[in-house]
Formats: structure tokens, C-alpha cells, sequence
């Protein structure tokens, strides 16, 4: 288990995240605020609360804390646009073959969203729903480094809103995905670098040449937002609705969005009683999706992680296999990953009894070439049964 690192805060951002915090914590807004009115202000829109007209101590609720999470309950819907967002929460799903002995696993799986079937569908929605809402009527193709949900869910959004993508994947992705994002209308470059961070910069500068607009997952604050107003919010109602003995929450590092965000949600509201895991491919190697905290990310450096924890591919393909068998949820390799960890966790008596949740953040559709990898090398080929491990 590593030692998370500090990093200094400083900038507006850091003060509107110090503000959220606080918020969430108290759980209520005085109005007018004592502190600075237009940082207190901004905290309360990153947590999508409305802005009080009047003075008076305002429970979240009352400013509308919740009212973003509205689900379809027959599940019928008026576009596919609405059938991502009002198809939220995704599930949160307890798995019996890894809890035991006091500790139980809940996964939530993020393979319920309908474009990428995974967590990227939610940032591609904020990313572009927020762009169009700064240039309403625009006509402009997309730009995005991408490792393929990111495409996935840009290329989704692009087709609903009439808008053209053009995406720029590393040489360490499986090929299906050059396929998948092509049939999904966008126009798709490999660049020969292990990770999406490597070129951001290029495809920025291709982006500003051809007058196009580069969203920029790693920067975006739409990226944090969507899941500090949603991710977050509806992982908690779900898990009051149990009601769970929440201890900690297990997820994968890739821009940092996802996991930034419940750390910021879940240590200021429930004070520092759950903890929160990073998981990380292990040093020199890949796992799809995620990447290790010293590549640079940006929100990881304004909340706090309890600890992250090292993952080898070979686990993470391990445990995806795993979950296959005992579950029948056939994951992708950082959902296998972040199982790896928990289990790690487990194993070296570091997790205190309690409900924990994992999230998972893809299916394994797209990983069929890594999987076939691992089965060739691990496997003893019989007559019939080629890929028995
Ligand atoms: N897992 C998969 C499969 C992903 O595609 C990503 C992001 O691309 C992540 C995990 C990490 O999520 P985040 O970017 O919110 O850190």
C-alpha cells in the first residue's frame, strides 16, 4: 500500500473545493454567507444547489441537493439523451462471493449507461451539455485524447446533437476500438505514445488550428462536476436506502474525475469515517483506463485518499476472470483491478468490518484481445477445451 501525496492547494479552484467541503459537511448554507460570497457561491453551484434568495440557515435539500436525481421509474424515455440521465443511479449491486467475515462488497456498475457502457458516458454528457450551454447553436467538431470511453460516450453525444468527433487514441489500446468508435461516426488517429496524458498538448494544438474545440477530459471541471452532482449524490442515497455500514469505497485513477469527487463527497459528509482506496496500474505497466497518480492528474490534488494501491495487469485480468465465474458479471480490467485491490486490502487486514463499495467502470465486451492474451499464455490447451485455465 503506498502513501498518498500531498500537493500544495492553492487557486480559486482549491477555495471553491474547500467551500464545498465544508458545505457538505455542515450539511446546511447560511445566507448571506460569512466568508467570500462569490466562492461560496460557486461551491454551491459545483454541488448543484441553488442560490439562496433570501436570508436564513438552508438545509441542502432545500436548495435542491437531490432534485438532479430523477429516474424514469418505468423506465421510458423521451431520447437517448434522457435515457442516460434519467436512467441514473446505476446499480449498486452486492457480490456474495466477495463478501464474508464481517466485510461486504458492493459493486456499482457503471457498465448500466447506454453510449460507452461505462462511467465516461457521464462525462461526455456534462462535457458537451456545458459547451453547448456556453455556445448555444455551435457547429464545431470535438477533439479528445481518449483511451476509448471517453470516445465512446463523445462520439454518442456528437451523433444526438448533430456535432462531428475526431479522436486520438494511444498504440497500447486494443484495436477493436479504432472499429467501435468508427461505427459510432468518428473519425479516429492513433498516436504511437503508451498513454492519452502523452499527447493532450498535440491534440490541443490540432484542435486550435482547425477551429475546432478541444473538450480536455484531464482539465474540464465538467469532468469533476457531473460526478460530484451525480456519481456521488446517488451512490449515497443508495447506499442510506440499505441502509450500509459504508466504510470505504474502492475505484480506479484515470483523469481523476470519478474518484476525486466521492472523496470530496463521502470525507466531508460523512467526516473522515469512510475511506477512500486509488487504484493504479503498478509500476511499468498498463491496465486500460487507469494510470499511475505521478503521470499528473488534476483533481486527485484537491481531496484526499486514504491510500492507492498498486494492481499488475496479470491481476487485474485475474480477478475480472474471477468475478466472471463467481458473479456472472463480466467486468472490464480496471473493474478486475479494483477488485484486485480490495482483495488486497482484505488480505492484509486493512479493511475494518463494514460494507465497502467497488466501482466498476466498464464491461469487458472491449477487452476480448487482453483476455485472449492472458488465456494463451495461462492456459493448458486440451483437445476441446482451448481455453480452460
Ligand atoms: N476505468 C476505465 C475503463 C476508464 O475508461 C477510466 C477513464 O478513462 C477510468 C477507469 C478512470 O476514470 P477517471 O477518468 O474518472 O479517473
Amino acid at each position: 500500500m503506498l502513501p498518498v501525496p500531498r500537493f500544495e492547494r492553492s487557486g480559486q479552484l482549491a477555495r471553491i473545493l474547500e467551500e464545498a467541503g465544508r458545505i457538505l459537511s455542515n450539511g446546511y448554507v447560511e445566507w448571506p454567507p460569512r466568508g467570500n460570497r462569490e466562492v461560496v457561491e460557486e461551491a454551491l453551484r459545483m454541488l448543484g444547489c441553488r442560490i439562496p434568495d433570501r436570508a436564513g440557515a438552508f438545509p441542502l435539500e432545500e436548495l435542491g441537493f437531490f432534485s438532479g436525481i430523477s429516474p424514469s421509474p418505468l423506465r421510458v424515455f423521451e431520447s437517448t439523451e434522457e435515457l442516460l440521465y434519467r436512467n441514473w443511479p446505476t446499480p449498486l449491486v452486492k457480490l456474495r462471493s466477495l463478501s464474508g467475515e464481517g466485510v461486504s462488497a458492493w459493486a456499482k456498475l457503471e457498465f448500466y449507461n447506454p453510449f460507452s457502457m461505462s462511467v465516461k458516458d457521464r462525462i461526455g454528457w456534462s462535457m458537451v451539455t456545458e459547451y453547448l450551454a456556453r455556445n448555444p447553436g455551435a457547429n464545431v467538431v470535438l477533439y479528445e485524447a481518449t483511451s476509448t470511453n471517453t470516445g465512446m460516450a463523445l462520439a454518442a453525444m456528437a451523433a444526438v446533437k448533430n456535432l462531428k468527433v475526431k479522436l486520438y487514441l494511444p498504440a497500447t489500446i486494443q484495436k477493436a476500438s479504432d472499429i467501435l468508435l468508427t461505427v459510432m461516426g468518428a473519425e479516429v488517429y492513433r498516436k504511437p505514445k503508451a498513454l492519452t496524458v502523452e499527447f493532450i498538448e498535440e491534440v490541443d494544438e490540432e484542435a486550435r488550428k482547425a477551429g475546432g474545440a478541444h473538450l480536455n477530459q484531464f482539465e474540464n471541471d465538467a469532468n469533476f462536476r457531473v460526478h460530484l452532482q451525480y456519481t456521488a449524490k446517488e451512490l449515497d442515497l443508495q447506499a442510506r436506502s440499505v441502509p450500509l455500514d459504508l466504510k470505504g469505497i474502492v475505484g480506479g485513477l484515470g483523469t481523476s474525475g470519478h474518484m476525486s469527487a466521492i472523496a470530496l463527497y463521502f470525507k466531508s459528509r460523512y467526516s473522515g469515517r469512510v475511506r477512500i482506496y486509488g487504484v493504479q496500474p503498478a509500476p511499468g505497466t498498463a491496465i486500460p483506463g487507469i494510470r499511475r497518480i505521478e503521470t499528473g492528474m488534476k483533481w486527485v490534488h484537491y481531496v484526499d485518499f486514504d491510500t492507492v494501491v498498486d494492481v499488475s495487469p496479470d491481476e487485474a485480468v485475474e480477478h475480472a476472470i474471477r468475478v466472471a465465474r463467481s458473479e456472472g458479471l463480466l467486468i472490464g480490467l480496471s473493474s478486475g483491478a479494483v477488485t484486485a485491490a480490495f482483495e488486497k486490502l482484505r488480505r492484509e487486514k486493512l479493511l475494518e468490518k463494514g460494507d465497502y463499495v467497488l466501482v466498476y467502470p466498464d464491461h469487458g465486451f472491449k477487452y476480448v484481445e487482453q483476455f485472449a492474451e492472458y488465456l494463451s499464455r495461462k492456459t493448458v490447451i486440451g483437445e476441446q477445451q482451448q481455453y480452460r485455465t
